[in-house]
C-alpha cells in the first residue's frame, strides 16, 4: 500500500503517519525528517536545505528530487509506504509518478488533513519531538508522560527550530498557495480523500483507516 498524507504544516500528518506505520507495516518517508537529520549530521546537502528550511522556504527540487528518489528506492519501501511532506508542488507531483513508474509502484490513496489555521498555529508552537528518536508530542494535546522526556526512549524534547509563529506564519501561505492545484491533480486521478484533521488523534486515525479499509475491500 502506497499512501499519500498531505495537509498544511501541524496538520498531524507526521503523528497519523506513525500510526499508520504500526497499523499496517508500512514505511515512514518525511521529507522534513530526512532534511532534520541531515542537518543534524552536518551534512553537504543538509546545510544547503537548512538555509531554506530556518527561513519556512521550500527546498529546491534539485535537493528534494534526489532525496526521494534515492529513499523510495531502497527495498523496505517495497512492503508499502506512507509519504508525508511530498509532494508539495504539481512538479514534485509529476516527478513522484515517473519515480513510481520506474520502481513499478503506484498510489493507492492521497489523504489531506483538513484543519483550520488558528489550530494549525497552536498545534505547531506546542509541538516538541524527541531529540534522539523524533517521537512529536504536544504540550497540551499529545503531552509526554514525563515532562520534556520522551516516553519511548528517555531522550530530551526539543521545539523545531522553524516552529516560531513567524516561519509557521510563512509556511502555511506556501502551503495555501500550492495546494487548490494538488488536489485537482489527484482528484482527477481518483486518488483523493479529505479526512477532518481537527478530531482528536485517534478519530482522525479512525477516519484514515475507514477509507483505506474500504478501499483495500474494493480492490
Ligand atoms: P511540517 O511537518 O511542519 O509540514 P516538514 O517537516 O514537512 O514540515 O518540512 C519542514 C521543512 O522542510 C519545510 O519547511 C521545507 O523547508 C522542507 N521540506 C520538506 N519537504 C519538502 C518538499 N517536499 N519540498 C521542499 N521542501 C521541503
Ligand atoms: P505535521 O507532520 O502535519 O506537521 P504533526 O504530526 O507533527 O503535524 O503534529 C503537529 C502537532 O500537533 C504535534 O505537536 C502533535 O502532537 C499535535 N497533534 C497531531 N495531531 C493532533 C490532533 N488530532 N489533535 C491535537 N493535536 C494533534
Ligand atoms: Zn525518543
Amino acid at each position: 500500500m502506497f499512501v499519500v498524507l498531505m495537509g498544511p504544516p501541524g496538520a498531524g500528518k507526521g503523528t497519523q503517519a506513525e500510526k499508520l506505520c504500526k497499523e499496517f507495516g508500512l514505511i515512514h518517508v518525511a521529507t522534513g525528517d530526512i532534511f532534520r537529520n541531515a542537518v543534524k549530521e552536518g551534512t553537504e546537502m543538509g546545510k544547503k536545505a537548512k538555509a531554506y528550511m530556518d527561513k519556512g522556504e521550500l527546498v529546491p527540487d534539485e535537493i528534494v528530487l534526489g532525496i526521494v528518489k534515492e529513499r523510495l528506492s531502497k527495498a523496505d519501501c517495497a512492503n508499502g509506504v506512507v509519504l508525508d511532506g511530498f509532494p508539495r508542488t504539481i512538479q514534485q507531483a509529476e516527478a513522484l509518478d515517473q519515480v513510481l513508474e520506474d520502481l513499478k509502484m503506484k498510489i493507492n490513496m492521497v489523504i489531506i488533513l483538513d484543519i483550520n489555521e488558528d489550530e494549525v498555529i497552536d498545534r505547531l508552537t506546542g509541538r516538541r519531538v524527541c531529540s534522539n528518536c523524533g517521537a512529536t508530542y504536544h504540550i497540551k494535546y499529545n503531552p509526554p508522560k514525563v515532562r520534556n522526556i520522551c516516553d519511548y526512549c528517555s531522550g530530551e524534547l526539543q521545539q523545531r527550530s522553524d516552529d516560531t509563529i513567524e516561519t509557521v506564519k510563512d509556511r502555511i501561505k506556501i502551503y495555501n498557495n500550492l495546494i487548490p492545484p494538488l488536489i485537482d491533480y489527484y482528484e482527477q486521478k481518483g486518488l483523493f480523500q479529505k479526512a477532518n484533521g481537527s478530531n482528536l488523534i485517534d478519530c482522525v486515525f479512525a477516519e484514515i483507516d475507514s477509507f483505506l479499509q474500504k478501499k483495500v475491500y474494493i480492490e
